[in-house]
């Protein structure tokens, strides 16, 4: 049986600890960080997780805060079925193509097999976009603009990773169409900028916009804008969220169009010719939670940013022992119920601690391990002195703050706290975007756990030699040095056109010795999820 409590110095061994570190294997730490912090269970199928309380509710956080913002923008949330025919999935070609691998379908009802399989959505601009045909008859019918928090499924055969890559994930999937690209495009952005509210407001991490190049855009996109986001622990970019021009393509197979509102030219009679509308989508998965834990958990486990965690402050008393009298006791209980109050009543998600069966330093061990922003620890002599004690869970700093402050000084704290994380993961992010003209030293900054800034041709070809060759160079290099095993294997992918371009010379090169064509931009290369 645990002790009583009994205060840090006597915690007896934790056994729900971590059991490895961030920096020995990733890997393994990511999972125990998730199932031992209760942010995941496992499920007997592959590639699929339950979410727990913890976890989810990060995702109804970024969910109320999002829809907040879209609903600026006059978008509607509907839901379509989670079925789609197969004719109609495989309307527009490039599209299919693009999914074909990572489509799941039903093919029985019960034992009777289905005269034509059905899918099970992989996206559903097929799902939607045979009904905007019906929906939209005039111009006055636009902008649509419709979005849904749903589930999809993709039958990836890539190693599963919670929130990360899941064969089944949560997202909200926009879809809407416009008179002209012009509205469309200012869309996309508008949407992207939400995209990096998501990660660097409220989950603390730093991302960089820019346009995806032509291979790696979106199956069917006319072009795909980004967010990247960094891990650092393992050097590897990921995708953080996308915002998608549709173009016409869709309209054209769906033939979703509107009579030109253009008044008539002089003299001009007949019918008027009709416009194929423009369209978008743009998604956002649970996957941000995966990157937000990867980007900042540490040794002891997760730390939450404030601003989505489920709970931000947990009260814990300490200095009770079992000399303490039951009178004292329940005084100094009702002291910190009355503050919990107080600080819920400021808006703070607080709760506090009180169960007798585990000690303070136990306790200390759990929440860390859960990622919770702030411990506040009160014992008899902070009673006395009118304080409570805080502790960080992202850098340990230890601060006591009045009784009389809570209502202020919490939330201060809080706030300190999330700025504080969003600027060391930006600091770091911008340290590991290396900037490079020197093809030589690709692979050396790869393996720095590095992305690269280097110019470009922007030929998909060259881009997919550019992925082929590093992986050639890296697999040659790491034949020299035995010890880092995984990621050289791995070449540089064309991650995103940065909007925010350095200068780039006139007559500069592309990077790949063996391109020699000009280069257009600046292209952030590197590993990736
Ligand atoms: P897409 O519709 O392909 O543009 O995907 C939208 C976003 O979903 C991407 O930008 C990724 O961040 C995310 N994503 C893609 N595949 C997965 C997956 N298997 N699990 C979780 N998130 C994913």
């Amino acid at each position: 049986k645990p002790k009583q409590q009994q205060g840090a110095k006597t915690a007896q061994v934790d056994t729900k600890g971590i059991t490895v570190k961030k920096d020995d294997d990733l890997a393994e730490w990511y999972q125990q960080m998730l199932s031992k912090g209760s942010f995941i269970s496992y499920y007997d199928v592959s590639g699929c997780y339950i979410l727990e309380p913890a976890s989810y509710s990060i995702w109804q956080t970024i969910q109320t805060w999002f829809d907040s913002k879209i609903k600026t923008l006059g978008v509607r949330n509907c839901y379509y079925p989670l079925f789609i025919s197969q004719d109609n999935l495989q309307k527009e070609k490039d599209h299919i193509e693009g999914f074909a691998a990572e489509v799941a379908w039903v093919t029985l009802g019960g034992t009777t097999k289905l005269e034509k399989p059905i899918a099970i959505r992989p996206t559903s601009e097929t799902a939607m976009y045979k009904d905007f045909h019906d929906k939209i008859q005039s111009h006055r019918d636009l902008p649509l603009k419709r979005n849904q928090w749903n589930n999809v499924v993709r039958w990836e055969f890539r190693n599963p990773m919670p929130f990360i890559r899941s064969r089944e994930f949560l997202w909200q999937e926009g879809h809407t169409a416009h008179l002209t690209e012009e509205s469309a495009g200012e869309e996309v952005l508008q949407i992207l900028d939400f995209y990096a509210g998501v990660y660097e407001y409220l989950l603390a991490v730093p991302v960089i916009k820019g346009r995806k190049t032509v291979n790696e855009q979106f199956p069917g996109a006319y072009y795909t804008t980004t967010i990247e986001g960094f891990i650092p622990s393992t050097g590897r970019g990921i995708q953080a969220a996308t915002s998608h021009c549709l173009g016409q393509h869709f309209a054209k197979m769906y033939d979703i169009t509107v009579e030109d509102p253009a008044p008539r030219k002089e003299g001009e009679a007949g019918t008027k010719p009709r416009l194929h509308v423009w369209q978008n989508s743009w998604g956002l998965t649970t996957r941000s939670i995966g990157v937000a834990m990867l980007v900042h958990g540490d040794d002891k486990g997760a730390v939450i940013p404030p601003r989505v965690a489920e709970v931000q402050a947990v009260l814990v008393p300490v200095g009770i022992t079992a000399k303490t009298s039951e009178e004292d006791k329940k005084a100094h209980y009702d002291k910190m119920t009355s503050m919990a109050a107080s600080l819920v009543e400021a808006g703070v998600r607080a709760e506090t601690d009180n169960r007798e069966h585990y000690n303070a330093g136990w306790k200390f061990n759990e929440y860390e391990l859960r990622g919770v922003p702030l411990r506040i620890e009160f014992g008899p002599k902070d009673a006395a002195a009118g304080v409570v004690t805080t502790v960080r869970r992202d850098n340990g700093a230890k601060t006591t703050v009045p009784i009389a402050d809570l209502a202020k000084g919490i939330p201060e704290l809080l706030e300190t706290m999330q700025n504080e994380m969003f600027d060391k993961a930006k600091k770091e992010y911008e340290a590991h975007r290396v900037q490079l003209t020197d093809w030589s030293k690709v692979v050396s900054t790869l393996n720095g756990k590095n992305v690269l800034i280097i110019p470009h041709c922007l030929d998909g070809q060259c881009a997919d030699d550019v992925k082929d060759e590093t992986a050639a160079l890296a697999k040659k290099e790491a034949g020299n040095s035995p010890e880092d095993k995984k990621a050289p294997s791995m070449g540089a992918k064309a991650l995103c056109i940065p909007f925010e371009q350095p200068d780039l010379p006139a007559g500069t090169k592309c990077l790949r010795p063996s391109c020699g064509k000009d280069a257009q931009k600046w292209v952030q290369f590197g590993r990736s999820y």
